[in-house]
C-alpha cells in the first residue's frame, strides 16, 4: 500500500473529536481507528508498538545508537466542526489552476484560496464538498507510516532510532493530556501536522480561555422599570469595552486577539466565552488585565448585577524554550538543505500538541504536511507535497 492509498483508507474513518464529551478519548471512533493503526503497524512488521489505556499509540524502530532518538508525532482525530469519513474523495492529477467543482453547491477556487495556484501541475486530493478531508492530521499519519515502512524494509540504511506516537483529541486541545515523555523515549520530536510542506513552526500563541459570567435580575418586562437588570445587554456592554481591533478578523502575523467564540444567555444569566491569543507573554497579560478591569468597573457601575471572570491557561509559546536551544531547528535546516528545499519559518496563529510537549521536556517543533484549508469542506492535500515531506523527514533521520 503506498502512502496515497493509505491516506485515503484513513480519511474514510470519521474520527472527529467532541469537545462536549467527558471521556478520553472524546469519541469511540478514535479508539476504533487506533486499533486499525495498530493492526496496520503490525502488518508492516513493526514489532515495537503498543496502545496505552488512553488510546495513544507508541512505537519505534531501532537505529544507529550513536544518534539521538527522534520522535515523530501525528494526531488521529479530526476537527469537530464538520464530519469526515465515509465519502468519495477525488484525486485531481496534474492540476491546471482552474476552479475545482466539489459538488453542485461548492467550488474550490484560487480567488478565495490563492494557495491553490502553488499546486499547478501537482496531484491534489479534494473533498466531496460535504465533508472535511481529514488530512489534518491523517496526512501526518500516512507520512509517518511511509517512513516506518521504508526503514523497516531497508535495514541496511543507517538512520537515527525512531520513536513515534499517534495521539487523540488534538483538535479539542487535549492531545497532550496523557502524552508520556518517558514512554516516548526521544531526545527531540516533531509533530507532522498541517500546512505548507516546507513550513516549520517553533513559535505559537500563548493561549488562555476566559469565561465571563454576567448575572442580572429578571422580572416581568411589564413592570421592570428600574428593577430589571438584563444580563444580555450587560454582556454586550462588557464586550463593547474590549479593544475593537483586537479580534481575529482584524489581526495577522504576530498580532494578538480576544475572540468571542460563544455566547448564550437569558435575562438572568449570560455567559461569554473568549479565547485569548498572543505570541508575546507580556502582551497577553495586558489583555487578561483588560478583562479584570472591565469586570471591576461594571460591577461598580451596576451594584445589583454581578460579573465574574474565570481565566484558564491553555498553552504557552514554545519559542520560550527554543530561544535557548535551537538543536531541533538546526537539525531540520540541515535536512532541508540536503534535499534542496527551502525551509520557511512561520509563527503559528494557534497552538500545537508540540508546544505542550515541549514544556513537558521534549522539544517538539512542527513540520507541515501539504494539507490546506483544514477543518472544512475546502480542505485539500497535495500528494506531491506529502512526498516532499517524506523525503525531508528521511533526510532528518539519516543526518
Ligand atoms: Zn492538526
Amino acid at each position: 500500500m503506498n502512502f496515497v492509498e493509505r491516506f485515503i483508507k484513513y480519511i474514510m474513518v470519521n474520527t472527529k473529536s467532541d469537545e462536549n464529551s467527558s471521556s478520553y478519548p472524546s469519541t469511540s471512533t478514535q479508539i476504533e481507528f487506533a486499533k486499525m493503526l495498530l493492526t496496520d503497524l503490525k502488518e508492516l512488521g513493526i514489532k515495537d508498538v503498543e496502545m496505552d489505556q488512553y488510546g495513544l499509540i507508541y512505537g519505534g524502530i531501532s537505529g544507529d545508537n550513536n544518534k539521538d532518538i527522534i520522535g515523530l508525532i501525528a494526531h488521529m482525530d479530526t476537527s469537530p466542526e464538520i464530519d469526515g469519513g465515509n465519502f468519495k474523495p477525488r484525486i485531481i492529477e496534474n492540476y491546471d489552476g482552474n476552479p475545482i467543482k466539489l459538488n453542485d453547491k461548492y467550488v474550490l477556487n484560487s480567488e478565495e484560496f490563492p494557495s491553490l495556484l502553488d499546486h499547478k501541475g501537482q496531484s491534489l486530493i479534494v473533498t466531496d464538498g460535504e465533508h472535511l478531508l481529514g488530512g489534518d492530521d491523517k496526512a501526518g499519519i500516512a507520512i509517518i507510516f511511509e517512513i516506518l515502512k521504508y526503514y523497516n524494509s531497508h535495514p541496511e540504511i543507517k538512520h537515527a532510532p525512531i520513536r513515534f506516537c499517534f495521539t487523540p483529541d488534538e483538535e479539542i486541545g487535549n492531545g497532550a493530556d496523557h502524552f508520556d515523555v518517558k514512554k516516548m523515549k526521544a531526545k527531540i520530536a516533531y509533530t507532522i501536522d498541517g500546512g505548507k510542506y516546507n513550513e516549520v513552526n517553533y513559535e505559537n500563541f500563548n493561549a488562555y480561555s476566559v469565561k465571563v459570567d454576567v448575572y442580572g435580575r429578571g422580572v416581568h418586562p411589564g413592570s421592570a422599570k428600574n428593577i430589571m437588570i438584563n444580563s444580555i445587554t450587560l454582556a454586550m456592554e462588557f464586550n463593547s469595552l474590549l479593544p475593537s481591533n483586537m479580534v481575529p478578523e482584524k489581526t495577522e502575523g504576530y498580532e494578538g486577539f480576544n475572540h468571542l467564540s460563544d455566547i448564550k444567555g437569558s435575562v438572568e444569566h449570560t455567559e461569554l466565552n473568549y479565547i485569548i491569543r498572543n505570541h508575546d507573554s507580556g502582551q497577553i497579560a495586558k489583555q487578561l488585565e483588560d478583562f479584570n478591569n472591565i469586570k471591576e468597573s461594571l460591577n461598580k457601575k451596576y451594584p445589583h448585577a454581578k460579573i465574574e471572570v474565570t481565566i484558564k491557561e491553555s498553552y504557552r509559546n514554545m519559542y520560550d524554550y527554543f530561544k535557548n536551544d535551537m538543536t531541533a531547528i538546526h537539525k531540520l535546516e540541515r535536512a532541508f538543505e540536503k534535499v534542496n528545499e527551502k525551509i520557511i519559518f512561520s509563527p503559528i496563529r494557534g497552538g500545537t500538541d508540540g508546544a505542550r510537549i515541549t514544556f513537558m521536556g521534549l522539544p517538539c517543533p512542527n513540520i507541515g504536511t501539504g494539507d490546506y484549508n483544514c477543518h472544512g469542506r475546502y480542505e485539500y492535500v497535495s500528494i506531491d507535497e506529502m512526498a516532499k515531506v517524506i523525503s525531508i523527514v528521511k533526510a532528518l533521520l539519516e543526518e
